[in-house]
């Protein structure tokens, strides 16, 4: 019985154990070094002594422990390591050219590889005993190679080392939380980075003596040294909503023609956990020097030759860049959620005071007047109408009001001076003036408080936020929550962690309440889910960093919140770096970053187990799920259809319903009639899908119903105003569908204000 790699591709822990006996029985962990010593002594003739030392190999094999893998929340893989082989020659073996010629031709025949190059590669290692011919080779080829052997009794000079692969089963997801390996198995980017030590275990080796024939020459002769494999991690993040963020994300990318990417995060608020993180356009880990990037991939077109390598090699860097963590930005308006805490926790501001804006506030020190984005002003206003309206002389004036040392004092209580120590690498810090100079006057202060002119990371940012929705207690942000072995068995836990209070519980409660009218009725309006309670606040920044002729229409646009705004579970932060799509006053985060919120939160809200609430006669709470009525008595189905309060009418003349439309199961809106056929199938009619885009519901409603269809609706839906209008539909216009196929709306408010500078 051969026990090499060779022949069993691993060493199992069975043979291990048994290997150990048999040298704890033999005494050979002494012995192997003192055969060796015994034939150099024993052996006189120097001729064949020679021979022996060429022949009798000791083989050192290094057994690669396996890689732990990565699961999400669920316990889904999301990177794991397989088992592949090394193909070796000893070329020190090959004595005759018949056979290295053998060798090569066979070798690159199974293994797709040139035979010259084969050939002479085994000529110029020729006093060496190992040479990878090819390395991490799959099943099949590895099971030719192995045939190879067995046919042309090779034994001697040709074997298989057991190695180990990285796959990523999802691809193109999570990419730059994840990041991956480098050939030799060595994490270089994101978790596999991070987490390197605990992922990779410690080799093993196995000694092996081999007499002339190539075969082992007992077990007594081997040596093994048990791999350790890596540790499994389980993380916070979760796969699901993981998906959901990054399915929105690159929608919205390519609809707001975005330029410099763009980032989402979901925040568990009660723990820190990540629950989804991403960036946008990503690329795929299984093959990572693919530029996916249009932008990018548009650049690189242009070129050639070294200037092209060099510009790749830039960009594969670029793209792998966690931007929700490794870059800055200025937070702009989503930053006035911690210049209201902090002016409510002091006590500076109430929710009932009064403002007045006029368009622009003074401030000492600066020649120009802060403006309000509402440049004719918002007038009289209480803070919590200032607030909803995302208006800047009411924040200046409450940032004023605190004061330079206490808003300095909180920017550090709220951890924007600090890295945060999310356990993902490079994390960036932030960028902020030293205390001298934002102490110099009152200008800084005025700015700061509508959140421009300092950068900070997105993560620092939703951790911030998370605090407010988490009754002031600040949470430590991180992602990799268990530790595991092979058999599952929990090695380290990783404990939620409270970094300090930030602001009291009463405090977050009361600008929970109102975050969640910014939403309801405020610039963040297109953000709102039917049926769920969502706070937050949108965000339109100027980079102050760029010429100031450059900054027009060059913004990141945002939305930060969490819900259910009356007990946050989730937080979640969207920002798209320099939106370029349509008039550049039209970029915003009310009309770009707060839909797709919306979007993202209509996802993954049902999907936590949150069930939707609506108001009562709402559009939205007017639909239902189509039950099966087919093959019931007419009479039957009339019954059902009335007891829900669904509306419907009856084509033909029959007893027994023989078709229905909607089909069973799809959501209807109840204002639609139910359509019942008593004599025959429902006609099998194509029709042709309208444009509903710019539409209230009610005509969108009436529309869809004349051509045939059903409207399900999405977005903002209330129908208290009349600037709720369709945004997009999910069938283009011009479509031919079935009769009866429900269609998507999703509406916004046209009207919220954009709230750039
Ligand atoms: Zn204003």
């Amino acid at each position: 019985m051969s026990v090499g790699v060779t022949d069993t591709g691993r060493v199992n822990r069975g043979i291990a154990a048994r290997t150990v006996f048999l040298m704890a029985l033999f005494g050979v962990l002494a012995f192997v070094p003192l055969a060796m010593k015994l034939y150099q002594v024993q052996i006189k003739d120097h001729s064949r002594y020679e021979e022996m030392a060429v022949d009798q190999q000791t083989r050192n094999t290094v057994i690669s422990p396996e890689r732990g893998t990565i699961y999400d929340r669920n316990m889904k893989s999301l990177a794991l390591s397989a088992s592949v082989y090394n193909v070796c020659v000893n070329p020190n073996a090959i004595k005759t050219d018949a056979k290295r010629v053998e060798i090569s031709m066979g070798l690159a025949d199974i293994l797709e590889l040139d035979a010259a190059t084969v050939e002479e590669r085994i000529k110029s290692n020729a006093g060496k005993q190992y040479l990878a011919v090819k390395l991490r080779v799959e099943e099949e080829e590895e099971k030719a190679a192995r045939q190879f052997v067995v046919d042309h009794k090779l034994g001697d000079f040709i074997w298989l080392e057991p190695n180990t692969k990285r796959y990523y089963p999802y691809g193109n997801f999570a990419s730059n939380v994840l990041g991956f390996v480098s050939n030799d198995g060595q994490g270089v980017e994101g978790l596999e980075l991070k987490y390197n030590t605990q992922l990779t275990g410690t080799p093993g080796r196995i000694v092996t003596a081999r007499n002339t024939q190539g075969v082992t020459k007992s077990l007594q002769y081997e040596k093994y040294f048990d791999a350790s494999n890596g540790m499994n991690m389980v993380l916070t993040l979760d796969e699901t909503i993981q998906h959901f963020l990054e399915k929105h994300l690159s929608a919205a990318v390519v609809e707001n023609m975005v330029t410099k990417r763009a980032i989402g995060i979901v925040m568990d608020v009660k723990t820190g956990g990540i629950l989804g993180m991403a960036t946008s356009p990503s690329y795929d880990l299984n093959n990572r020097n693919e530029i996916t990037d249009p932008v990018v991939q548009a650049q690189l077109a242009g070129l050639e030759g070294e200037e092209l390598d060099k510009a790749t090699n830039a960009a594969q860097l670029a793209q792998y860049r966690n931007k929700a963590v490794n870059d800055t930005y200025e937070p702009g308006s989503t930053f006035k959620i911690i210049t209201a805490a902090i002016g409510l926790e002091e006590r500076v501001v109430t929710m009932t005071d009064r403002f007045n804006c006029g368009g622009s506030i003074k401030v000492a020190g600066i020649s120009d007047p802060v403006n309000c984005h509402k440049k004719i002003g918002h007038g009289a206003q209480s803070f919590l109408e200032g607030i909803q309206n995302s208006c800047n002389p009411v924040f200046v004036t409450v940032g004023l009001r605190i004061g330079r040392q206490k808003f300095w004092d909180y920017m550090h209580a709220f951890g924007f001076f600090e890295k945060t120590d999310i356990d993902v690498p490079g994390e960036s810090g932030s960028i902020i003036s030293p205390w001298n100079a934002y102490n110099y006057s009152d200008v800084s202060l005025a700015v700061y408080s509508f959140g421009q002119t300092f950068n900070v990371t997105p993560v620092q940012m939703i951790t911030a936020a998370s605090a407010v929705a988490n009754g002031g207690k600040l949470m430590w942000p991180h992602i990799a929550s268990e530790f595991r072995d092979n058999d599952g068995n929990v090695i380290e836990s990783v404990q939620p962690r409270v970094v300090r209070q930030v602001i009291s519980s009463e405090t977050a409660a009361v600008l929970c309440a109102a975050l969640e009218e910014v939403v309801r009725d405020g610039t963040g309006r297109n953000a709102g889910v039917t049926g769920y309670r969502i706070a937050g606040k949108t965000g339109t920044s100027q980079k102050s960093q760029l010429p100031k002729e450059d900054r027009y229409g060059h913004y990141v646009v945002s939305f930060l919140g969490f819900a259910p705004a009356d007990d946050p579970q989730i937080a979640l932060l969207v920002a798209m770096d320099e939106p370029m799509k349509g008039d550049a006053n039209l970029r915003s985060g009310g009309q770009m970053a707060a839909p797709l919120a919306g979007r993202i939160f209509a996802d993954i809200l049902p999907y936590i187990g949150l069930k939707p609430q609506y108001a009562p006669g709402s559009l939205a709470a007017m639909e239902t799920m189509t039950p099966n009525l087919k093959e019931l008595p007419l009479e039957d189905a009339k019954k059902v259809l009335k007891d829900m309060g669904v509306s419907y009418r009856v084509e033909g003349g029959g007893g027994t319903v023989m078709d229905q439309l909607p089909a069973q199961g799809v959501m209807m809106p109840m204002t639609a009639d139910m359509i019942l056929y008593t004599e025959s199938q429902r006609p099998d009619a194509a029709v042709t899908v309208p444009d509903v885009t710019g539409k209230t519901p009610e005509d969108a409603n009436k529309l869809l119903v004349d051509a045939g269809l059903y409207m399900k609706i999405s977005g903002v839906a209330d129908d208290r105003s009349t600037t709720i209008k369709a945004g997009r539909q999910d069938v283009n216009p011009g479509e031919e569908v079935p009769i009866g196929t429900v269609i998507n709306v999703e509406f916004i408010d046209v009207s919220v204000a954009d709230d750039a500078l």
